[in-house]
């Protein structure tokens, strides 16, 4: 297939250079002048699309996609499909949807789960909101970047979903910073913690698969001074994008509310931007109760 890449970040490119590994050809764009080996380099997101049969996205946040998508979608060929993996709200995925639609393409907002390792691994979860037309032609690219693909809904399902999971991310990443921090004061080891929590009941993803204390449990960003991975203020923003669904669903979410102004306060007034989002546990371990 011919595949037009835009957003070649520390998600993108990995995935990027996955499909261009099991044979497809790839065309890829970034703001930032990065390469993926054996993937065409063009000057434009537009000049990106031409010709392609998908174009795959994989941008920061919604205003960046809306922007993305105006200046693509007219560049499309009639038929061909929009895939969004961005992680963006609900709205502005349903209206890169209607608007890829009303252009005669196909459109799906596919965000991702498993992070940079799922990306670079080809692991990644893709959780799909768009018809069942839109989410066939897509599939066979599900499968090489990922494990599993979810057809979630209509359009906005796909990111319904993800705005669920990551509040569950959130949640659970400062519940197992702040238990490390906690066995720290009691002079628990932080190996023989790994070793009872990933094997019991107080077991996550946060714990047993992106262990945010370093040297402990498999590789992740705590052993690479806590770089990204998946930064503090992505993680802010899509605790944001849960709250604000939230408030529009009338839903009581007193937990993700909690996490958003942890991480608010970790990344806007502590040292949390730029760092990854495991960051919290550094954070817990300077502090006291007071
Ligand atoms: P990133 O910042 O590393 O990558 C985003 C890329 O988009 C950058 O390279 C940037 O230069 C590029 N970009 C920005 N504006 C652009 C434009 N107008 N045209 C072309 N390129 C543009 O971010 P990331 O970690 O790769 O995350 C990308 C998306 O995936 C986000 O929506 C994020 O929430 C989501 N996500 C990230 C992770 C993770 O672990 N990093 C996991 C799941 C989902």
């Amino acid at each position: 297939m011919k595949i037009g890449f835009i957003g070649l970040g520390n998600m993108g490119a990995p995935m990027a250079a996955n499909l261009v590994k099991a044979g497809h050809d790839v065309t890829g764009f970034d703001m930032a002048a990065v390469t993926v080996e054996g993937a065409t380099m063009a000057g434009s997101a537009a000049e990106a699309v031409r010709g392609a049969d998908v174009v795959i996205t994989m941008l920061p946040n919604g205003q960046i996609l809306r922007a993305v998508a105006a200046e693509v979608i007219p560049a499309m060929t009639l038929g061909a499909a929009f895939v969004d993996c961005s992680t963006v709200d609900v709205e502005s995925a349903k209206a890169v949807a209607e608007q890829a639609e009303e252009a005669g393409l196909l459109a799906v907002d596919a965000p991702v789960s498993g992070g940079i390792g799922g990306a670079a691994a080809g692991t990644l979860t893709f959780m799909a909101g768009g018809s069942d037309a839109a989410f066939d032609k897509a599939k066979p690219l599900f499968d090489i970047m990922g494990q599993k693909a979810v057809h979630c809904g209509a359009a906005g399902a796909g990111q319904a979903a993800k705005i669920c999971n990551n509040m569950i991310l959130g949640v659970t990443m400062i519940a197992t910073c702040e238990a490390f921090a906690l066995a720290d004061k009691l002079g628990l080891d932080r190996q023989k913690m790994f070793d009872v929590v990933s094997t019991s009941s107080g077991y996550s993803w946060s714990m047993n698969a992106y262990c945010p204390a370093p040297g402990v449990g498999p590789q992740s960003p705590a052993d690479n001074g806590y770089r990204p991975g998946f930064a503090a203020e992505l993680m802010l923003k899509d605790l944001r994008l849960s709250q604000q669904a939230a408030a529009s669903a009338d839903a009581d979410t007193p937990m993700g509310q909690l996490a958003e102004a942890l991480y608010a306060q970790f990344v806007e007034s502590e040292d949390g931007k730029g760092m990854d989002f495991s960051a919290m546990l550094p954070r817990f371990e300077k502090r006291g109760r007071g």
